[in-house]
């Protein structure tokens, strides 16, 4: 019976879902290497089976010029964008059951961070990234499940630029909220000051996102240069209500794409430049802070060092669980960049969770 394919369904989930719990798992992506200068060379030597690459710094000589780092998965600079949610639908689908679950996109400016999380247009469905397919899935598993649990879903969208949080589910450009909230069980405690609504299908949320990437260029000179130096938060609240027994469940998603990762040279940044690179070194620290406390089970997570670890509080550490995008640009010139990335992401990749109380 269908009830029968929900509890076997349910069964696969859990046993998917055991694994990654209380763990963070990092993937590492390569942008398409694109040979823009024809004696130029990638400089990911290859990539192994078990989540392994090898990294040629072709300015260096002998051993020194190749470096191996791991991951729990990489993928190359063919992987298409189907390929990259399939390895990420277990977790998606874990918010349905309860599950707090983070997802971040990392890495330089133009390494592509927002291909992932967006695509390069929202009108194309073959190339949607991760915060479409997401939301389609969830809204065909609540579907599914309905007989047996009702569901509410709600979505925000916020953007985090020098330490200030935006809400980009306003009218456009105005302060009035397209908010819900009143007449709703959801609740976005975290952001209490952003509009917090109600999706029924997957149009909605394209419709949020088109207002959303409206609202972010407003204001911006540039925006290019404005949404690379903030990061952009996508939050769905789950709420759902068993049909038999009454009970009630919550889960939420945060699909994060952070700001450039990059390093900007202290001596040649001043005025705005500086301060943005100021902003975004202490909330990237601050993560890697939080995911460290985590791991060694201090009783002090650090959550209130920035706006971002603020923001993402109750996803990160106990029950929840994290997966890092780790992008990488392939072209000799982003060498440094690369090795600085993937020696973060190893640092995170590392970290287990575990049993790391959080201390909200
Ligand atoms: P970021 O968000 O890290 O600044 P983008 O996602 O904007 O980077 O990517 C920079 C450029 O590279 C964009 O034109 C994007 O379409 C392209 N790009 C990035 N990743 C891929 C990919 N996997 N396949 C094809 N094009 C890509």
């Amino acid at each position: 019976s269908s009830y029968h394919k929900v509890l076997e369904e349910n069964r696969q989930l859990y046993n998917q879902v055991q694994d990654l719990k209380g763990a963070i798992r990092v993937y590492c992506r390569v942008k398409p290497f694109l040979h823009e200068q024809s004696d130029d060379h990638s400089t990911v030597d290859y990539i192994g089976e078990n989540g392994n690459i090898m990294i040629v710094n072709r300015h260096k000589q002998g051993k020194d010029a190749r470096k191996m780092f791991s991951f729990n998965k990489v993928f190359g600079g063919n992987t298409t964008q189907e390929q990259i949610y399939v390895d990420t639908q277990p977790l998606i689908r874990s918010v349905l059951d309860g599950y707090n679950v983070c997802i971040f996109a990392y890495g330089q400016t133009g390494s592509g961070k927002t291909y992932t999380m967006s695509g390069p247009d929202i009108t194309t469905k073959e190339t949607w990234g991760v915060n479409y397919r997401a939301l389609r899935d969830l809204f065909q598993l609540t579907e599914t499940r309905k007989a047996f649990i009702k569901y509410e879903v709600g979505v925000q969208m916020i953007e985090i630029y020098n330490e200030q949080v935006r809400d980009l589910l306003v009218i456009d450009g105005s302060n009035r909220r397209l908010d819900i909230r009143n007449n709703s069980q959801l609740n976005g405690l975290n952001v209490p000051d952003a509009s917090l609504v109600s999706v029924k299908c997957t149009q909605d949320v394209l419709d949020l996102m088109k207002i959303g990437q409206r609202n972010r260029a407003v204001g911006a000179t540039a925006l290019n240069e404005r949404s690379s130096r903030s990061h952009s938060v996508l939050t769905v609240h789950i709420r759902g209500k068993e049909v038999v027994s009454g009970s009630m469940l919550k889960g939420c998603l945060h699909l994060v794409d952070l700001a450039g990762s990059e390093r900007v040279d202290k001596s040649e940044a001043t005025g705005d430049r500086l301060k943005e690179a100021q902003h975004i070194n202490k909330s990237l620290s601050a993560l890697g802070d939080v995911i460290s406390a985590l791991a060694q089970k201090s009783t002090h997570i650090p959550y209130r060092n920035s706006k971002l670890t603020q923001v993402l509080q109750d996803s990160l550490g106990g029950h929840a669980k994290t997966l890092m995008f780790v992008h990488i640009n392939p072209e000799t010139n982003a060498i440094g960049e690369t090795i600085s990335t993937l020696k973060f992401a190893e640092r995170v990749a590392s970290i287990e969770l575990g049993a790391a109380k959080s201390n909200k």
